[in-house]
């Protein structure tokens, strides 16, 4: 088996659609500055699956200089790390992410996107787990700044054709 992290952070601005994994909070009056939809919750997983599989980061794959990924929805970048991940022999045990953030509240969309996720993924809910922890006036994320985002992922060998266990 093999383990991988990933962590990500993004600013909050006013004049940013809010879109926080996978699942857009319209009400929100701020949301995450980036060249694609600055989903760091998305990204920080997108870097633990690439990380296990030791393929790079997502920055490699999906360069923001590249205007191909302007403004993409990250369940997209996301689902195209999973093809990448199958093609190199592995399947995802299972994902654990936290963000740390002020603003939207995430808990009661947390069941949303863990479905949003699974989904791109193509695996089951029960294998991917989405938390939420505020920053308690403490740091930039503390002060309602920006966004951070980490994720622990295991991936499991495909068996015939797969790596090493
Ligand atoms: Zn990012």
């Amino acid at each position: 088996m093999r383990i991988g992290s990933g962590w990500d952070r993004h600013l909050l601005s006013a004049d940013r659609p809010c879109r926080l994994g996978g699942v857009d909070f319209p009400d929100c009056p701020v949301g995450p500055v980036g060249h694609s939809d600055g989903d760091a919750l998305v990204h920080a997983m997108i870097d633990a699956l690439l990380g296990a599989a030791a393929l790079g980061d997502i920055g490699r794959h999906f360069p923001d200089t590249d205007p191909q990924w302007r403004d993409v929805d990250s369940l997209d970048l996301l689902a195209r790390t999973a093809a990448l991940i199958a093609e190199a022999g592995w399947r995802i045990g299972n994902v654990d992410t936290t963000a740390i953030l002020e603003r939207p509240h995430l808990e009661p969309r947390i069941e949303d996107m863990r479905a949003a996720l699974a989904a791109a993924l193509d695996i089951e809910i029960a294998r991917v787990s989405v938390k939420a922890t505020r920053g308690e006036g403490v740091g930039p994320e503390g002060r309602g700044e920006c966004v951070t985002a980490r994720a622990v992922v295991l991936l499991i060998p495909t068996g015939e054709g797969g790596r090493e266990s």
